[in-house]
């Protein structure tokens, strides 16, 4: 199939080519589209023809659930059962944006978009692209992340094509998504609602809504020994092809061990990269030195890291130390994800 790549100026947006790409949806086909997170792979949540194809496209199982994206308040109605008043204050609060609620499903959500649970995942994105898009396409847009299963989640549209080109109908290119990690995920069918993956909005600020939240131990903790509660965390995600270690502790402990650990890896011939900060980066002698940016700046970690996590695979970097990035807020976000990308490993020195 051959994937037509489209540059959307969300400015200035060309009416008949967001047509285009709703029909596509409308049709039972796959459209990559940007949000305010990372790109989503969409098909029509309704159906369930599209909901296998974006499973297959993905190289995803089919027992880990999709998100419906909404672009409207009125469209929430349909596809639950009933809306609590939880969901309506945290609507009311965060959409359009990063916040994902979980909530009982109605009868038009076909199993195949969730995993056969009887809960449905639903967002309102605040991409103007996203909006209109999700508006064209009839409403109802299921979409992970664009990625193929197991590679970091893709902040630009360059990345879907590298890969996801030639499975799916079209690519709609806005830019480069402005948060760069996935959305919050609360569980609001569970009495505390329940934060399944930390994001851009907190526990703290779901908490000034709604009072009690709690959070699922198993996903800062590295050696809780629970599985993880949302049926997708228990997948290794976001994992980058080469060995990824985190090194927590004093800047200087943490540069002087990483710099022993890369003249080993040279020694073996391994192509060596650190994820450090702009304070720290020169300090470092591995092959592919990245920095995320200014270290107590964790929207820039967020938005930086899947990008610098998808450059080690294109150079083919095989060995990974990353310095830590704890803290509260954004960096939960942050450090769920590089966690997750090392595998849990990691090493206090
Ligand atoms: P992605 O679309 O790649 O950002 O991943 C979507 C994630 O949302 C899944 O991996 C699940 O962890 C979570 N999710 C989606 N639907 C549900 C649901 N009904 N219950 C719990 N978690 C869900
Ligand atoms: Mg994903």
């Amino acid at each position: 199939m051959d994937t037509k790549v489209v540059r959307i100026d969300e400015q200035h947006m060309d009416d008949s080519l967001i047509w285009e790409a709703g029909q596509i949806i409308r049709d039972g086909g796959l459209v990559a589209f940007p949000t305010e997170t990372v790109y989503g792979l969409g098909g029509d949540a309704l159906n369930p023809a599209s909901s296998k194809k974006i499973y297959e496209a993905k190289g995803r199982p089919s027992d880990n659930p999709l998100i419906v994206h909404i672009a409207r308040m009125e469209a929430l109605s349909a596809i639950v059962k009933k809306i609590p008043d939880t969901a309506k204050k945290l609507a009311e609060a965060f959409w359009p944006g990063p916040l994902t609620m979980i909530l009982e499903k109605s009868d038009v959500v076909p199993g195949e978009t969730t995993g056969g649970l009887d809960t449905v995942a639903v967002r309102m994105p605040s991409d103007p692209v996203a909006v209109s898009f999700i508006e064209a396409a009839g409403g109802y847009v299921a979409a992970p992340s664009a990625n193929r299963s197991g590679r970091p989640s893709p902040t630009k549209a360059e990345y879907v094509a590298q890969d996801l080109g030639g499975r799916i109908e079209m690519i709609l290119d806005g830019g480069d998504a402005t948060l760069g990690l996935e959305s919050t995920i609360v569980d609001l069918t569970v009495d505390p609602p329940e934060i399944l993956r930390p994001g851009f909005v907190t526990g703290e600020m779901l908490r000034r809504v709604l009072g009690q939240v709690e959070e699922d131990e198993t996903l800062f903790r590295v050696d809780s020994g629970q599985a993880p509660k949302a049926p997708g965390m228990k997948y290794r995600h976001y994992a980058p092809k080469g060995e990824l270690t985190i090194v927590r502790g004093p800047s200087d402990a943490v540069a002087a061990y990483i710099n022993g650990r890369l003249s080993e890896g040279r020694r073996e011939n391994r192509k060596t990269g650190v994820i450090a900060s702009d304070e720290t980066v020169e300090g470092y002698r591995a092959d592919v030195p990245r920095s995320v940016g200014k270290r107590n700046d964790a929207a820039a970690v967020a938005k930086g890291l899947y990008r610098i996590l998808r450059e080690f695979d294109d150079e083919d970097v095989e060995l990974i130390y990353s310095e830590s990035f704890d803290g509260a807020g954004v960096s939960q976000a942050v450090m769920n994800r590089l966690l997750k990308a090392a595998g849990h490993k990691v090493i206090d020195v």
